[in-house]
């Protein structure tokens, strides 16, 4: 089976596995680990924000950002890390809500333009 074809026929659901894996095969299900996948995106990028000194590796994201943020988020309990998750969940969710509307918006100008 190739990739596609296993990503087509794979089922997939969000969960939490564990704090240090995105996702798990449990039962012929790939269960992704969004909350942790959200929150250390998030915090990777916090990183990136109080430390500007760091510099970056060519195109890639230095190992001291990396290591920084693996630290943090180790640090952290899952509640807290959930808690996270839910905050860039909402962001996401309203970014998505403004990209809709402004697209409604946009196709509205240009119809009322054509009237
Ligand atoms: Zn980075």
């Amino acid at each position: 089976m190739n990739l596609i074809d296993f990503v087509r026929k794979q089922k997939f659901v969000v969960g939490w596995t564990d704090e240090n894996s995105y996702a798990q095969m449990v039962n012929d299900t790939v269960i992704i680990n969004l909350h942790l996948f959200l929150a250390t995106t998030a915090i990777h990028e916090y990183i990136h924000h109080t430390h500007p000194d760091i510099k970056l590796d060519g195109n890639l994201c230095s190992k001291e950002v990396q290591r920084k943020t693996t630290k943090l988020v180790k640090s952290l309990s899952k509640s807290v890390l959930m808690e996270i998750a839910e905050v860039v969940n909402k962001s996401l969710a309203k970014n998505q809500r403004k990209a809709m509307e402004d697209a409604l918006h946009r196709v509205q100008k240009r119809w009322e333009t054509n009237q």
